[in-house]
């Protein structure tokens, strides 16, 4: 019997995969999706140890593992942190035709960002340091995608 495998030369070959899922997205998102798709209303919740607001809010805080308990509704508005502008066709990741924006959204009144899409602008015309404010989707399911986008500020 020959040892043939020890002469193989072993290729790579280059695959992709689909792999859908549902998860539970927990007690913490689900009230905030709730709110989102009944109300309207975006919140945050504040750890009570070091006074951290998150959004979307964490069922424990990142920094000193406490329980964010307190809720604060947040205005719809806030800053470009940061952002890239996504120009090639990805459909079964990207939900929106390129080319858009995806942004880091610092909300006014949270200490953490958002990642959302910016719209109702040119990509080219997106900065960091920009106003923005959220738009509602009309039809609301209970996920990210109930905001629409957010949009320049005035
Ligand atoms: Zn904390």
């Amino acid at each position: 019997m020959s040892d043939w495998k020890k002469d193989v030369e072993v290729l790579v070959h280059q695959g992709k995969i689909s792999v859908p899922y549902s998860w539970t997205v927990g007690s913490t998102l689900s009230r905030w999706y709730c709110e989102l798709r009944d109300n309207g209303k975006i919140w945050a919740n504040r750890c009570p140890g070091c006074g951290t607001v998150f959004v979307p809010p964490k069922p424990k805080c990142i920094h000193c593992y406490q329980e964010p308990h307190d809720w604060v509704e947040l205005p719809g508005t806030g800053t470009v942190e940061s952002y890239t502008v996504v120009r090639y066709e990805e459909p079964k990741l990207h939900p929106r035709k390129a080319p858009f924006v995806y942004g880091l959204i610092k909300m006014d009144g949270a200490d953490t960002c958002l990642l959302h899409f910016i719209d109702e602008i040119e990509p080219e015309k997106v900065k960091v340091g920009m106003r923005v404010e959220a738009v509602l989707a009309e039809e609301r399911e209970g996920n990210i995608l109930d905001i629409k986008h957010f949009r320049p500020l005035g």
